[in-house]
């Protein structure tokens, strides 16, 4: 099944829910998408040819706001998975109680593989070539799988340089380095964001993050902060992968030495101190809690049983297969869902976004303390209404979302 398959299917079962609250053809039309946008880039790379790239846009629903979602830059990535990951933004967005839709955008190359120059002019060709698609009133894009602050900047660049402007006015892009008007924190928000959304539920539980094992599964933006951020925390990080593989040290992975271990060879394999393990046989470890903060689909029905954490942070979207949710719930594994437990990074987008219209720099001691009250506030509103309505705290969430999306599409009016 594909990304966009399990999506939809979440989707369909919270629907089923509400199904008294809204009319159909209200539902329906939130679940799909309002475009679906391919482009081809054809970049002159350093080598001097031209590469052809296929990249893709998808602005899912702008009931709420203008869509916001990042771009991934993987070699495997789909017209498909994009709309799957911009409708989930749409419901993330919603729970989180920020005034933006759903969007996302794909770029079909590896990273890895091209050199920072050549990076830099394929991000500049996509900026260009989607242009017309980026707006503040219409869709923002930000950082996601393969991509960085660094590439956001270039964005915001090339986007002033089409417009023949020093500048851009208002916010094209977040997550850009704070000296382009970005904001202090962006970069860490989604990794902080996970781990107090853990704290908070470990705490509900009667349980502590001190003395925790955790084990992270993708050592990128949000796997190194989470990890990080769960030591500083006082839990044990026993084992760490990224897409080359995995290590573990029973006693405590420094994450410290494994960040410069990170930036000298490029994968977390190697680390002294930590031995090789399984990358498959990392998700069954023992542990009070797992963290997939990579690709989607990593838990599923196959290996869903034998999950051994009590708890699971999803750091990465769409981690999670349906059939796999519906295991662990029988099993009493707590799943903590990715729209609200890795929705630190667009809450932050937000702030950045005023903050570009207002024109006022905010300091990172407030962006983390709003970042801490918000998680906080709607993890407990999820758990609230998951209790009231025996609900799980994923059908919860999207239950919030839904009913907000679906409020807004009433409020404004069926006609266009
Ligand atoms: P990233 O590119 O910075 O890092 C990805 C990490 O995952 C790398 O260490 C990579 O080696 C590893 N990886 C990739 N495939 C893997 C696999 N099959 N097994 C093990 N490791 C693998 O990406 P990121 O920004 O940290 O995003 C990670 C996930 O979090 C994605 O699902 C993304 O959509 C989600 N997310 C990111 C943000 C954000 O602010 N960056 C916000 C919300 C959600």
């Amino acid at each position: 099944m594909s990304m966009l398959t399990h999506a939809e299917a979440q989707f369909d079962r919270v629907a089923s829910l509400l199904r008294d609250d809204f009319p159909p053809e209200i539902l329906d039309k939130i679940k799909m998408p309002r475009e679906r946008i391919e482009l081809r880039l054809a970049p002159l790379l350093s080598n001097g040819h031209v590469r052809v790239v296929r990249a893709f846009i998808v602005h899912h629903n702008s009931a709420l706001g203008p869509c916001k979602g990042g771009v991934r830059m993987t070699p495997d990535v789909t017209l498909d998975d994009v709309q799957a990951l911009a409708m989930e933004m749409t419901w993330k967005c919603a729970l989180i109680g920020v005034p933006f839709g759903g969007g996302k955008s794909g770029i079909v190359a590896s990273p890895e593989t091209l050199s920072a120059h050549d990076k830099e002019v394929l991000i500049r060709s996509f900026a260009r070539n989607a242009s017309r698609h980026i707006h503040p009133l219409l869709y923002v894009p930000a950082p996601d799988m393969g991509t960085n602050e660094r590439d956001m900047g270039h964005i915001k660049d090339a986007i002033s340089y089409s417009l023949g402007q020093a500048t851009t006015q208002g916010c094209y892009v977040t997550g850009k380095p704070v000296i382009l008007g970005g904001i202090p924190g962006r970069r860490e928000a989604t990794g902080r964001g996970v781990v107090r959304v853990i704290a908070a539920a470990m705490e509900a539980e009667g349980r502590s993050l001190s003395g925790a094992k955790a084990v992270v599964q993708g050592f990128g933006n949000v796997g190194a902060v989470t990890a990080q951020m769960l030591v500083e925390a006082g839990a044990r990080v026993i084992a760490i992968s990224d897409i080359h593989g995995a290590i573990e040290a029973p006693g405590g992975i420094d994450v410290g030495a494994l960040t410069a271990h990170v930036a000298a060879t490029g994968r977390v394999s190697g680390l002294a101190g930590a031995r090789a393990i399984d990358p498959a046989a990392m998700l069954t470890l023992p542990c009070d809690v797992l963290v997939p903060a990579a690709a989607g689909g990593q838990i599923t029905a196959a290996n869903a049983g034998a999950v051994r954490a009590k708890m699971i942070a999803e750091g990465a979207n769409g981690p999670t297969t349906p059939e796999a949710d519906d295991i662990l719930n029988a099993r009493g594994v707590t799943v903590l869902p990715d729209i609200l437990c890795n929705a630190g990074g667009v809450f932050v987008s937000y702030l950045e976004y005023t903050q570009e219209t207002q024109k006022e720099q905010m300091t990172r001691e407030d962006v983390l303390r709003w970042l801490s009250q918000r998680m906080t506030e709607r993890y407990q509103r999820v758990r609230e209404t998951a209790s009231a309505r025996s609900l799980s705290l994923r059908q919860a969430a999207m239950t919030i979302a839904v009913r907000e999306v679906a409020a807004a599409v009433m409020a404004r009016g069926l006609l266009p």
